[in-house]
């Protein structure tokens, strides 16, 4: 549990990786992190605990709280982060995990990497963006996602993880403007050796707006791991569409929305989602002058093809984050050439 006087998260964090299981810190190492921070200002609420911005020895941190009801998420949201292998430039940078407290009052503290511009809800609502950050938030984020769905085969290998809550909240946008994925609360992992998932799953949890097809008419197969990835796929889509939507190379563009912001209530049940996405199989528009320009046509044909009705013709993580990596190359070259 002793952190040399000096030493910062980096380095802490960069140390355990060389020399660890690559899993995460030392538990007691946590717990003494988690101890010295303190709460500068809350940056989040949601319906199960608060998002804080935290220092420690003058570092931000994030310091994501849970009420004690939901401690299955916070357990969740740990255990899934300290996988082997999963710490990504695309995935939020996990510090530590503690349970502050005792008797009738405790906390369940979850740290961090502290990103100041927030989610990508809150980026895409400020401010629009050319071709190349468009490329860029749209690349990193297929990064993030592609690694999580992978499985790493070995003794010290990584198990494929589905998300199950993929939306612009839950990625956040860091200074240099690329994504990393966040809040796991509701992720599966799976080892394909063993042929199963890691917890019995509630199908029907997560971001109603967000929801696949088949998961808002139960058909989702469970017995297949690879449904679960086609499910987040189908949400990344409409996640595309939010960044595409706010691109600006062509004359105008439109305040951003949420994916079916004029089709469904604020809070959409089900019933109501099912109705729109599955019988009436609306999808948010596409526009046509996007087919004007190659970058915005390959953003529209990508997303139409995540978010297909039929989970088997989605294109997986790996093909998009392929897709977006040639064009971004192409636009590069292009650039070079003008
Ligand atoms: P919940 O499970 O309650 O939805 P999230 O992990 O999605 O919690 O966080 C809720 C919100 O808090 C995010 O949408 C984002 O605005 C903010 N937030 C979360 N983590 C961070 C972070 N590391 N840096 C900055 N803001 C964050
Ligand atoms: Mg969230
Ligand atoms: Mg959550």
């Amino acid at each position: 549990s002793y952190i040399a006087p000096g030493e910062n998260l980096r380095d802490l964090l960069a140390a355990n990786q060389s020399s660890g299981s690559g899993s995460g810190l030392p538990l007691l190492v946590q717990r003494t992190i988690a101890r010295h921070i303190h709460l500068v200002k809350q940056v989040g609420k949601g319906r199960y605990g608060e998002v804080w911005k935290g220092c420690w020895r003058g570092e931000a941190v994030a310091v994501k709280i849970f009420v004690t009801t939901d401690e299955a998420s916070w357990r969740r949201e740990t255990e899934i982060y300290q996988t082997v292998l999963m710490r990504h430039d695309n995935i939020l940078g996990f510090i530590a995990a503690d349970i502050k407290g005792t008797g009738s009052w405790t906390q369940l503290w979850l740290i961090s990497e502290y990103h100041e511009l927030g989610s990508l809800h809150d980026y895409l609502k400020a401010y629009t963006c050319n071709k190349g950050i468009m490329l860029q938030l749209a690349y990193s984020a297929a990064c993030g996602i592609s690694h999580l769905h992978a499985e790493i085969y070995g003794t010290q290998g990584k198990p494929a993880i589905a998300h199950r809550d993929i939306k612009s909240r839950n990625i956040l946008v860091k200074q240099n403007l690329t994504c990393v994925i966040a809040d796991f609360g509701l992720s599966v992992r799976f080892v394909s050796d063993r042929k199963e998932v890691d917890i019995p799953v509630n199908t029907r949890q997560g971001t109603k707006r967000y929801m696949s097809p088949e998961v808002l008419d139960d058909t989702l197969k469970q017995e297949t791991f690879t449904a679960f990835k086609q499910a987040d796929m189908y949400s990344f889509g409409l996640v595309l569409w939010e960044i595409a939507s706010r691109c600006n190379s062509l004359a105008s563009v439109d305040e951003y929305q949420v994916p079916f912001q004029n089709i469904v209530a604020s809070d959409p049940s089900f019933e109501e989602m099912r109705k729109v996405v599955c019988v009436e199989k609306l999808r948010p528009t596409l526009p046509n002058q996007w087919t004007c320009e190659d970058c915005l046509m390959t953003m529209s044909q990508t997303i139409a093809e995540c978010w297909n009705s039929n989970p088997e013709r989605r294109l997986t993580s790996l093909r998009v984050k392929k897709t977006l990596s040639r064009l971004i190359d192409g636009t590069f070259k292009q650039d070079n050439c003008a």
